[in-house]
């Protein structure tokens, strides 16, 4: 008997962090930034009747703040539904080849499933075995290159001339910069892409933004990048940005003031932090990025994460081959951090 389930598009999805109910919990699970966006957004004044109507299909409010915020034209960028909505895109845009795309092997859960789900051939290059991307595996003939920089969940930046090689070998391939976590004190690709018309640099405001309630992500590139982007946007959906996201993610993008503050002060807790991990006996990788990737010299992960979840701490950890020992930490306020330590000392020096 033939059934409709033969038909199905079948996938194993993307899990992301959990989202607690209960608000009295110390979330450090998803990499969110623990300060608010900027108090601009309180500024907005929103003409509900305005919804009315259909949004700008072209986003061209946010688009030109963007443009003029990176010194670049506004052909050059594309905005989406969060980075996921963008990454998303550009999978189906750009990687349509028989040959496999790479990634690597420890990056972003999502690139895998989105390979998945739109039936791409993909290999995980193997990290070195301390986690670094190694450069020599993306010369390989390939349908495409995407990673993250600073790479997730292991925090570790690369530098410009090492992803400018990979780009220059690559012509035949689009290569995707996911800079999700790039403004906590990594060096951004971006002056590359008027240099090389196969680079795209994929940006978002849930991270350093503070506004991953609203959905906004963006993507740089060529002009014709971003037009053959646009052609399958306006294929899907054309209004994939709501209004409200589009006037308060325009609001915010000024005020540079704030958003250093709190980079800063993120980038101090993070030190602070890891100094704090070192002295409990953790390993802990060097990050760049808004969260920690570190593993204990004697206490099981999933102990630790187990015991940290009953005291109401939320931490990411993975079952995953190679980092099943390691737990990914947000960095949140110096507050939760100090009651994190506090916690771990007792799980970590207990067993000892
Ligand atoms: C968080 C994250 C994203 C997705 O962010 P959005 O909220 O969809 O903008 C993309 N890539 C990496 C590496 C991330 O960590």
């Amino acid at each position: 008997m033939n059934s409709w389930k033969d038909n199905i598009r079948t996938v194993e999805p993307y899990v992301p962090g959990e989202q607690p109910k209960d608000t009295n919990v110390i979330k450090l699970n998803t990499n969110e930034n623990p300060y608010g966006p900027s108090g601009k957004v309180n500024e907005v004044k929103l003409d509900m009747n305005n919804l009315r109507k259909y949004p700008d299909a072209k986003v061209s409010a946010l688009v030109n703040k963007l443009a003029e915020y990176h010194n670049i034209k506004p052909e050059q960028v594309f905005v989406g539904v969060g980075s996921d909505d963008v990454i998303s895109m550009c999978f189906m845009t750009f990687f349509n080849s028989d040959k496999p795309i790479f990634f690597p092997d420890v990056t972003y859960s999502f690139y895998d499933v989105w390979a998945d789900v739109y039936r791409i051939p993909y290999e995980q290059k193997k990290l070195d075995e301390n986690f670094n991307i190694v450069k020599e595996d993306y010369m390989a003939e390939n349908g495409g290159i995407i990673f993250p920089n600073p790479n997730a969940p292991t925090g570790i930046l690369v530098d410009t001339d090492f992803i400018e090689d990979i780009v220059k070998a690559n012509p035949a391939s689009v290569v995707i910069i996911d800079e999700a976590y790039i403004d906590f004190g990594g060096k951004s690709v971006l002056p590359l892409i008027d240099k090389y018309d196969n680079l795209l640099v994929v940006r978002t405001f849930s991270k350093s933004r503070s506004m991953a309630g609203l959905r906004i992500g963006y993507a740089m590139g060529n002009s014709e990048l971003i037009k053959y982007l646009n052609d399958v946007k306006y294929s899907v959906n054309s209004y994939t940005m709501n209004t409200p996201s589009i006037i308060y993610g325009s609001a915010i993008i000024d005020d540079e003031e704030y958003f250093r503050s709190t980079l800063d002060k993120i980038i101090s807790t993070r030190e602070r932090f890891v100094g704090e991990l070192k002295r409990l006996g953790f390993n802990v990788l060097p990050s760049k990025a808004n969260f920690v990737f570190a593993s204990h010299k004697s206490v099981d992960a999933n102990v630790i994460f187990e015991t940290l979840k009953e005291k109401k701490v939320y931490v990411r950890h993975w079952n995953a081959p190679r980092i099943s020992d390691y737990l990914r930490i947000t960095i949140g306020t110096d507050e939760e951090m100090d009651k994190l330590i506090s916690l771990l000392e007792d799980i970590c020096c207990a067993t000892k």
